[in-house]
């Protein structure tokens, strides 16, 4: 039985969750209100901050809420969306629609909650409510705590945690009623063109990722059919071996609880494909552990999660900075990933920890300038997971890799790129290399370079460092900020 609803109307708020399917604020919202108004703010305060006006992730967004808007409309509703900043204009669509009450999904980014306190504040003034959801995660802010009530900082406790805490109500889909309760507003249509946006049309075509809800639910249902794969295939960059699902998952096109229950289901039911799909949760945990440790500590936006570590002496200059940026290392499966990220906007798992791990440790440059690369190429950027990853590798966060394990380029490429597939379809200039040539060519022998067309310095660069030298700076770097039960284990 649905009770009464108990407003007359209420707007939902879009942001990053750009479906109706499994929606936490529109489902509330269409169970509560009798007339359910929806809106999705094309903000200026975000996209006039963006430096690139070929923004991929402005295009992906732009045609998911085309789609959205159609569907919306299919089901009887509308969608607002106003090229304004959200802070202003959300106040004043619920004033000029008359609403009671503004609904929206959680963010736990330090932007977003401020954002979200001062339209707060504004409704409050008019007597509304902003009324918010959790949808962003299956578990978030205080519902997993320690024993002693604090938030977690240490993975695996807090992942034995929230699989103890999960019952099927956690992972049910958020089902709205829309027929009879959307608003077929007259005065939403419009949506804005991306030049009317200021963005250039980037090409979505290399990135492998169709955008909209429903381009989330055909990557699900080809992952499906490979996640038993997962977890032996998922760290060979040549493979197709993730689920692609990272940009949907960022923009909420499709929900954390489909994903998480397409894991969970598989577990029980198919004891053959149960440790790609557990394997595949764990990713899906390692997501709700970084909004946990964002929204708890935001200061990690700017600061080292371990406060000493914001001691470091860096001494990477702007040519290795550069090198990194531009790919031209010298090391190909570091400068093959860095290409694949600047022509796509994604780059595979273990490499943005190889990449991460040498412009850290290998080039002695500041975490914080490469985790800002990151965020500014990334079609998948996520504030949580990117500073959390960088921070793991560069061994300044929580639950971080230890400061003295230090990636080996070339072993990683060995080991993640034995036949050098990757490398080669990246960097086509080393493709004639043959066998372990291709993961350091200068230790080829120049008949070899020869044969294979590659001059050093010319057509691929030498390396911008010796890996066994930096090693050992770095590890001096670290070590003077060491305190003593970090020490490594002597032999
Ligand atoms: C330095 C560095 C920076 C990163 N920056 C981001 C980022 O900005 N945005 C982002 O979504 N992921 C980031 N990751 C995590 C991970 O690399 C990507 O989520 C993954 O490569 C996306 O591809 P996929 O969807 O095929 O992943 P799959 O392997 O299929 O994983 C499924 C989903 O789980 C989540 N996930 C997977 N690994 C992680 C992880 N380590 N931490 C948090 N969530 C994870 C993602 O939502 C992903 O889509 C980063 C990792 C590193 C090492």
């Amino acid at each position: 039985m649905i009770p009464d609803p108990e407003f007359e109307s209420v707007l939902v708020w879009f942001r990053r969750d750009l479906r109706i399917d499994d929606h936490a604020a529109l489902s509330a919202a269409t169970r509560r209100a009798r007339r359910v108004h929806c809106a999705f703010v094309f903000d200026r305060d975000i996209l006039d901050a963006l430096p690139d006006r070929d923004d991929r992730r402005v295009a992906f967004v732009h045609a998911s809420v085309v789609e959205l808007e159609r569907e919306l409309r299919r089901a009887g509703g509308a969608l607002h969306t106003p090229h304004a900043s959200a802070r202003a204009e959300i106040p004043a669509l619920a004033a000029r629609l008359g609403v009671q009450a503004v609904f929206a999904n959680r963010d736990y980014e330090p932007c977003a909650r401020e954002r979200d306190a001062e339209v707060e504040r504004a409704l409050a003034r008019d007597s509304r409510a902003l009324h918010s959801f959790k949808d962003q995660a299956v578990f978030d802010r205080d519902e997993l705590t320690t024993a002693q009530g604090r938030p977690y900082s240490v993975y695996t406790p807090y992942r034995n945690a929230w699989l103890r805490r999960l019952s099927p109500e956690d992972l049910a889909p958020r089902a709205a009623l829309l027929r009879g309760r959307l608003a077929s507003d007259q005065g939403a249509a419009g949506l804005p063109t991306l030049a009317g946006l200021g963005f250039a049309q980037a090409s979505l075509a290399g990135t492998g990722v169709t955008p909209g809800a429903s381009g989330a639910r055909a990557a699900l249902d080809d992952f499906a059919s490979r996640i038993d794969a997962y977890r032996d295939a998922r760290d060979f960059p040549a493979l197709d071996g993730s689920s692609r699902l990272s940009a949907h998952l960022r923009f909420g096109t499709v929900s954390i609880r489909v994903a998480a229950g397409l894991a969970w289901r598989t577990m029980q039911a198919d004891p053959a494909a149960a440790e790609g799909a557990g394997a595949w949760l764990d990713e899906l945990i390692w997501r709700d552990f970084w909004f946990q440790i964002l929204h708890h500590h935001p200061r990690v936006v700017e600061h080292a999660f371990r406060p000493e570590y914001d001691r470091i002496r860096w001494s990477g200059d702007d040519a290795r900075w550069l090198a990194w940026r531009e790919g031209r290392t010298g090391y190909p499966l570091v400068d093959a990933a860095m290409t694949q990220l600047e022509r796509t906007g994604w780059m595979h798992n273990r490499l943005r920890m190889v990449a991460a791990s040498f412009l850290v440790k290998d080039l002695g440059v500041d975490w914080r300038l490469g985790e800002r690369h990151f965020a500014r190429k990334l079609l998948d950027f996520d504030l949580a997971a990117n500073n959390g990853n960088w921070q793991w590798t560069a061994s300044t966060g929580c639950d971080a890799q230890p400061w003295f394990r230090i990636f080996n380029p070339v072993t990683q490429s060995l080991k993640f790129d034995a036949d050098g597939r990757f490398i080669r379809r990246w960097l086509p200039q080393l493709a004639k290399l043959p066998g372990r040539a291709i993961h350091a060519p200068w230790r080829a022998a120049p008949p070899a370079l020869a044969a294979a067309g590659v001059r050093l310095g010319v057509d691929y660069p030498l390396p911008a460092v010796d890996h066994e030298t930096a090693r050992a700076e770095t590890l001096a770097r670290y070590a003077a900020l060491r305190r003593p039960r970090d020490a490594p284990a002597t032999k």
